[in-house]
């Protein structure tokens, strides 16, 4: 079986030092299993350790493969669809719990690297940039929902203030959030699965999940071997494929761009992001950027819905870039990249279980450094047999794409063309 490697991301090419892991081989017996060793699946798998569990992660390729070692770095709280649309959707009780938990995956985040000593450039500060007067409404009223939910550290910024932080001229406006932040994705990745190897937890590389027997003894199958666990917790998100055909039938993969220029002149960085916050701003289909530890910018956008990778991916995000920064006109791309995520219909997270013993928590659409730290804590809990919090999740609905699989990227690339226009016209 082919060997998979990173792709030629800047964040490969900067990470810490990356340990050789085995391929599975043979039978081996643990408490849980968990497939794919994305944030996901390393948070799932250091909260069990914490508490006592026995740990075996099988990742398809390595640690960090997928979306988790190849993001923009952005820790953004909350929920690609926010806690008013939960509220309307499945009512106060489950809003107030679901709203309650929307900041604690950078918490997480920020305990981890303090716990293990992770070094992933950790900033604090995230803005959301406004680019119209709708925009900057919109931020308004998400501020006092939020701050309902007792999340009280934002900061609402007119056009003047918001240009103090960020270099471009582009915005009516915006809202800091110092509980937001940014850091090196495939480095925190990495550091948590050290710290998940620290606790005796075991990583498999190159160790494709390749069929789950079901039942009251679960076995996942690789190519090479199997593990016998008394959980399962997947955790593969847009990579897993149809491993779990119930999953995939609500899901898609989506792709989205990252280009990294080379290392600017502190000067330059300085007068792009001086206060060096991370930056997204509020269309549908959204820029984000921010400066990496070494001065370089980091800038993503574009979505390419069913994943299939772009030809040339600079010239799809470069023309942004430089709507945003027209002095990066002669500024080189270092690396340029793309990565999926997983989108559902409603754009919230799906999370669940099959039988007595399958987890499941993927399809936090775009928006999941916070949200898949959190998720490894409630998964964790749910396993533990404290299901409160998993349920709140488990119950949002979920449901098929329409048109069925066949006719999910046509009809959704409608979507996105929609949405696009929309962000155009300013409605
Ligand atoms: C380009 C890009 C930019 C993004 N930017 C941001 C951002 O700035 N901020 C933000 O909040 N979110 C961002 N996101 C989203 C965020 O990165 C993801 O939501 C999050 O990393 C998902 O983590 P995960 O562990 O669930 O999945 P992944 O990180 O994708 O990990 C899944 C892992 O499972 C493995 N796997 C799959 N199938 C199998 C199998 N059958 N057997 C074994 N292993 C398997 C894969 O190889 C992979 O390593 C971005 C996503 C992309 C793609």
């Amino acid at each position: 079986m082919a060997h998979t490697s990173y792709p030629q991301s800047y964040y490969a090419a900067s990470a810490n030092p990356v340990p050789d892991r085995p391929e599975l081989n043979g039978e081996v017996e643990t408490d849980v299993c968990i497939v794919g060793a994305g944030y996901t699946g390393l948070s799932t798998a250091l909260f069990l350790l914490e508490s006592g569990f026995k740990v075996s992660i099988v990742e398809a390729a390595k640690v960090g493969f997928g979306a988790s070692g190849r993001n923009g770095g952005q820790i953004v709280n909350s929920y690609s669809r926010d806690i008013d649309v939960i509220e309307r959707t499945v009512g106060p009780k489950q809003a107030q719990l679901l709203g309650q938990m929307a900041f604690e995956g950078g918490r997480i985040i920020r305990e981890r690297v303090a716990k293990y000593n992770i070094q992933c450039d950790l900033k604090d500060g995230g803005v959301f940039a406004a680019n119209t007067d709708k925009h900057m409404k919109h931020l308004e009223s998400q501020k006092k929902l939020w701050e309902r939910f007792g999340h009280t550290q934002l900061e609402l910024m007119d056009a003047k203030r918001i240009r103090e932080v960020v270099g471009t001229d582009n915005y009516v406006g915006g809202m800091l959030d110092m509980s937001g932040g940014h850091i090196h994705p495939l480095n925190l990745a990495l550091g948590e699965a050290a710290a998940v190897e620290s606790l005796g937890g075991i990583i498999y590389e190159q160790s494709p999940a390749i069929r789950i027997d079901r039942g009251a003894n679960p076995v996942v199958h690789t190519p090479k071997g199997r593990v016998k666990a008394k959980f399962v917790v997947v955790a593969g998100n847009a990579y897993l494929g149809d491993l779990i055909p119930e999953l995939s039938a609500k899901s898609m993969p989506c792709g989205t761009q990252v280009i990294t220029t080379e290392p600017l002149s502190a000067e330059l960085a300085k007068s792009l992001l001086p206060t060096d916050y991370c930056v997204e701003d509020c269309n549908y289909l959204l820029d984000y950027y921010r400066l990496s530890g070494d001065n370089r910018l980091i800038f993503g956008g574009g979505v390419v819905y069913g994943a299939r990778d772009p030809a040339d991916i600079e010239s799809i995000i470069r023309p942004n870039m430089l709507k945003t920064f027209p002095q990066l006109k002669d500024v080189k791309i270092d690396y340029a990249w793309t990565g999926n995520f997983l989108l559902t219909l409603s754009r919230l997270p799906q999370v669940g279980r099959l039988g007595d013993n399958i987890y499941y928590s993927q399809g936090c659409s775009g928006h999941g450094v916070t949200y898949t730290h959190l998720a490894g804590k409630v998964l964790a809990e749910a396993l533990r047999g404290q299901a409160e919090r998993f349920d709140a999740f488990a119950e949002l609905p979920h449901y098929p794409f329409p048109g069925g699989r066949l006719f999910r990227v046509p009809f959704t690339a409608m979507g996105a063309w929609y949405y696009s226009m929309r962000d155009k016209l300013g409605f």
